[in-house]
């Protein structure tokens, strides 16, 4: 994998900050876009741009074709049965929360949910508004000192009364990869559906929702060096076609009357309203690149990078790295004792360096971890050894001025 030929394809990697090259190590926000991507949006504004499905005229077709075939793109990316099983949302937030809502309103009343400690906020809130709703309870399971999910904890909460299993396949903090194959298969043993939370793992390796056995899988286009604004749930079709809508209005109905209404079929009965068609159309353009590249060569050259970061950081006196299990995704949380995460975060933003400070949406695991936040370096296809290196220098001088 050619780096140099990688870069020159994201425009936003040559401007400066400060005064520095941009070094942007903020990847598990969200990553950046190739100029094909951006091409793509102008290309659907200037030339396809009408709204999708219910048009007969020249541009409505091609914009619908441009959506579907995304959608068909999709499902042979995560190896989805049928594209019909590919729901677009808003990102990975809106598809936990349209399963929380409609296949929750399935859930009986006293039900159990197994959540982890290591979940993002957008994998706890709406179970939790569900389980308020429908008197629900969540159980949450725990990490050990490594940031690895104890698995026998996860075992041990399944009861009678477990009623769904939500989880994220990479911590967005830890960077811990759970064995979702495994976790999986025990909870079908129990009879127990399965949502995984996949915005940190799609962009990261190869997923095979197949494979892996889940039920339900939400990721996010912006992190996957596509667009903002959509992503995907995947959701097997016997589970979706049980389910109620989860919001009304044009694009998912059959036929609308006073006396009662019917519902589309799948997809479409889950996407209420005009989609976002555009970012859609261009999702395409992120998968062109992401299968030019090869996921398994974008893996291999993050592992590098994290490794190469880590021996690095581990010379930093008071350096606490969170999260070191073996095979963990290329992401470094991190904290040097006696300096809060925010200064050394401004500093490192003086020198071009765009990290993340903060909780990073996952308040109950800075609980548990018993800190306020970490400093977060995340790596991308695009990252160079020589940004690791100047992100290290640049660490080591805000490290000296900061220190008390
Ligand atoms: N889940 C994880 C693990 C994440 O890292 C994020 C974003 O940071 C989300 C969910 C939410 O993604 P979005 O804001 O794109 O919906």
């Amino acid at each position: 994998m050619l780096v140099s030929k990688i870069r020159e394809q994201f425009p936003i990697l040559g401007r400066t900050v400060a005064g520095k090259p941009l070094v942007y190590l903020d990847n598990t926000a969200t990553s950046q876009t190739p100029r094909r991507v951006v091409d793509a949006i102008v290309d659907m504004y200037t030339r396809h741009k009408a709204n999708v499905h219910r048009g007969v005229h020249t541009l409505s077709q091609e914009a619908t074709d441009l959506q579907e075939l995304t959608r068909r793109r999709v499902a042979r990316y995560i190896n989805a049965e049928s594209h019909e099983e590919i729901i677009f949302t808003r990102g990975t937030t809106e598809g936990i929360n349209l399963v929380a809502s409609s296949f929750g309103s399935l859930l009986p009343e006293g039900g159990e949910i197994i959540l982890t400690v290591m979940e993002h906020h957008a994998d706890i809130v709406p179970w939790q508004l569900l389980a308020q709703r429908r008197g629900l309870k969540i159980k949450v399971v725990d990490i050990d000192d490594s940031g690895a999910l104890r698995l026998d904890s996860y075992r041990a909460l399944f009861g009678p009364d477990t009623v769904m299993a939500a989880f994220t396949h990479v911590s967005n903090v830890l960077g811990t990869v759970n064995p979702v194959r495994e976790m999986t298969a025990y909870a079908h043993e129990q009879g127990v559906p399965v949502l995984v939370d996949g915005a940190q793992a799609v962009p990261h390796m190869r997923v095979d929702v197949r494979d892996l056995g889940v039920d339900f899988y939400a990721f996010s286009s912006h992190k996957m060096y596509g667009p903002a604004g959509i992503g995907v749930l995947y959701g097997r079709r016997e589970f979706l076609d049980s389910m109620p809508p989860y919001q009304g209005g044009g694009e998912m109905i059959k036929h609308v009357s006073f006396d009662g209404t019917t519902y589309a079929d799948l997809p479409f009965k889950f996407e209420a309203g005009t989609p976002d068609f555009v970012d859609i159309a261009a999702l395409g353009a992120a998968l062109d690149f992401m299968e030019e590249t090869g996921i398994e060569a974008i893996a291999a050259h993050e592992r590098q990078l994290l490794e190469q970061a880590t021996a690095g950081l581990m010379e930093i006196p008071g350096m606490h790295i969170y999260g070191t299990t073996p095979g963990k995704e290329a992401v470094i949380s991190f904290n040097v004792e006696g300096i809060h995460n925010y200064d050394l975060g401004m500093l490192l933003d003086k020198q071009g360096v765009a990290v993340r400070t903060g909780h990073h949406c996952a308040q109950p695991l800075m609980e548990r971890l018993g800190i306020p936040g970490t400093v977060r370096a995340g790596f991308a296809a695009y990252n160079t050894p020589e940004e690791v290196d100047a992100f290290l220098t640049a660490l080591r001088r805000a490290v000296d001025i900061l220190r008390p």
